[in-house]
């Protein structure tokens, strides 16, 4: 596996992997890896000829309270993870590398990042679409592959693609879960035993959704509130946001919840997101599910 710190050097790697007539297939990461980051290399392994991980702590995506300097990281354990996944090349930058002068150019989807972590977390999303932006001129993949656990960035990176007309496939990968159900999460290992164990209430709730959505009557509004008094039977447990949003473009739904996709049935946001926030001390955990109609997809 070839490490690599410094810009010049991927451009270098990439040509090489372009005249060898290999795709390329990039997965973004702010390492501490887990299985399911592995899960995105497994996919882009199928998918494409070479696979390049990055792994970078994004000073810009996080705010000035936020866990940025606190946030896990194990070099080490992470080339040994991302060696035994078949990873071809990992790029470490330094954020000095990535950023040598204050920034002045920053990619700023509208929309799409009003809501749910865009409306908590302001900024955020600026600082990602940014980054993968940077990354994506840097590493020029044919597929980059994302995990639907953060699926309001899923939606941000895809309306960027689009917009901008960029030459690369956005694929959305499955959430891996712990066998209770936690969605797997670097930020996992700053729980305590207790708040580990009442954490499962996010995953727990998604899962009563399929149940309550097929209710008569039901709407965003009820879904939501049930989420909330599901989350709030966990003492530990603070919500951030609970909502029901259509997916990918995010926005409120009216009426009944069945209604969705029964009104814009050729559409393909006839998808609706249940999306969680909810923090465990000074943990903050994110969790989703997408339906149709009545019917999990995600
Ligand atoms: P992060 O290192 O948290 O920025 O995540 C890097 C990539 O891994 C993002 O595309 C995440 O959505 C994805 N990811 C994080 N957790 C999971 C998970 N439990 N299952 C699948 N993908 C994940």
């Amino acid at each position: 596996m070839k490490i690599i710190r410094e810009i010049a050097e991927l451009r270098k790697y990439r040509a090489e992997q372009q005249s060898g007539g290999r795709t390329v297939g990039f997965v973004p990461t702010m390492g501490y890896l887990h299985d399911g980051h592995l899960s995105l290399v497994n996919r882009a392994k199928q998918e494409t000829g070479c696979v390049i991980m990055s792994i970078f702590v994004n000073p810009l995506q996080f705010g000035p309270n936020e866990d940025f300097e606190r946030y896990p990281r194990n070099e080490e354990r992470d080339l040994d993870l991302a060696r035994s996944a078949g990873v071809d090349a990992v790029f470490l930058p330094t954020v000095e590398e990535m950023y040598p002068s204050p920034i002045r150019t920053k990619v700023i989807v509208s929309d799409v990042t009003e809501r749910l972590c865009g409306a908590s977390r302001p900024g955020h999303f600026d600082g990602v679409a940014t980054v993968v932006m940077k990354l994506f001129q840097m590493v020029q993949p044919d597929k980059a592959f994302f995990g639907m656990k953060d699926a309001q960035q899923v939606a941000v990176i895809s309306q960027m693609v689009n917009d901008l007309n960029l030459p690369v496939e956005v694929v959305p990968c499955p959430t891996l879960r712990e066998q209770d159900g936690l969605a797997m999460s670097s930020r996992n290992v700053y729980l305590n035993e207790e708040e580990r164990a009442q954490a499962v209430v996010l995953s727990r709730t998604l899962d009563q959704l399929e149940l309550w959505a097929r209710e008569p009557g039901m709407t965003a509004e009820l879904l939501e509130g049930k989420m909330r008094s599901s989350i709030e039977a966990m003492p530990l447990a603070r919500i951030d946001y609970a909502e029901v949003l259509s997916f990918p473009a995010l926005q409120q739904i009216q009426g009944p919840i069945a209604a969705v996709s029964a009104s814009q049935e050729s559409l393909p946001a006839a998808q609706w997101i249940a999306a969680l926030a909810v923090r465990f001390g000074s943990t903050r955990l994110i969790d989703n599910r997408i339906f149709q109609g009545g019917v999990r997809l995600v």
